[in-house]
């Protein structure tokens, strides 16, 4: 209790609070200025097959640089769904993916889908599926090469409502896959009612997996569950060799991780489509 233990106590954690809430407005305010003078870009990370090791599909991870260096999506994601700036985020994000998917598309370039994060406030927005049909037909996109990532918590929100705006997104052709699997609270019964395609298992889970027997179990049942279920299941953030090993042996779909491919600009996407691209005579 702050008050009983004393003034110097109480002033300390009143000075903290404002020092963080000040940082989060500098943010708030800069990150508003970034998204109109183009701060904002896109980087991708290839997802591949376990059994090939082909890439079978890109996740679009979002991407600050401001002259006086990058800022983490960790950091500012969080602070842009607080002020709602994620809309306009979120709207510039799903512009971008698509136009450069439909570009790659069109030239031939294209292995798999593009994945895009989907915020819990922008999926439950009212004018979400309105923004998302005109970027699709502005950007001549196909929503089948579309993976909209979507979190447990946004299911939770108001399930009645997300579930039918889910099976819209599905007619309309788009994949779904639930992101960072088993961070949330999400209830099982969700799994069984939801067009779900993917479940991607959250790389804290993945971390040491080796020598951690509670996480082995816990990523052996979600891909029981996600075979049991018919869905496809991704690890995430797999770094090592013994890790790609483990989840091999158990029989997980695909892999996303540094072991692989780090996010990387879309220059070096094109560049590594076209070098793993089958010469036909
Ligand atoms: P996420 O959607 O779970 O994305 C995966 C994160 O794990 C990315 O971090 C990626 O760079 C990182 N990662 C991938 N492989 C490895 C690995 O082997 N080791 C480690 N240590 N990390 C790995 P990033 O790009 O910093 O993004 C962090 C989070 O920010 C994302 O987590 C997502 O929740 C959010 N985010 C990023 N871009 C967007 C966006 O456009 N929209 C929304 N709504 N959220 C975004
Ligand atoms: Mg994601
Ligand atoms: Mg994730
Ligand atoms: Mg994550």
């Amino acid at each position: 209790n702050a008050k009983k233990s004393g003034r110097n106590t109480y002033s300390f954690y009143e000075s903290k609070f404002t020092e963080t809430s000040i940082q989060r407005t500098t943010i708030s305010t800069n990150l508003k200025k970034a998204i109109q003078s183009g701060e904002l870009s896109l980087h991708y990370q290839p997802q591949v097959d376990q059994f090939t090791e082909e890439i079978i599909g890109l996740e679009a991870l979002c991407r600050w640089f401001t002259p006086e260096g990058a800022v983490s999506p960790g950091v500012f994601i969080p602070i842009a769904e607080e002020s709602g700036l994620i809309l306009e985020i979120g709207e510039f994000v799903l512009r971008e993916g698509c136009l450069k998917t439909s570009k790659w598309d069109k030239a031939g370039l294209l292995n798999g889908r593009v994945a895009i994060n989907i915020s819990a406030r922008q999926l439950s927005h009212v004018d979400f599926i309105d923004t998302l049909d005109s970027i699709v037909s502005e950007t001549q996109c196909d929503p089948k090469l579309i993976e909209l990532e979507i979190t447990e918590s946004s299911i939770l929100n108001d399930p009645e409502y997300v579930i039918a705006l889910l099976h819209t997104l599905k007619k309309r052709g788009f994949f779904i896959s639930i992101d960072d699997f088993g961070t949330g609270y999400s209830s099982l019964s969700y799994l069984k009612n939801l067009p779900i395609d993917k479940l991607k298992i959250d790389q804290s889970f993945i971390r040491n997996i080796t020598d951690n027997r509670k996480n082995q179990t816990i990523v052996k049942t979600i891909i029981a569950l996600a075979k049991g279920l018919d869905i496809k299941v991704l690890a995430e953030g797999v770094e090592t060799s013994e890790e790609l090993e483990f989840l091999r042996l158990n029989q997980i779909d695909s892999i996303q991780g540094y072991y692989f491919y780090k996010p990387m600009d879309s220059q070096s996407v094109e560049s590594l489509f076209k070098e793993n691209r089958p010469i036909v005579n």
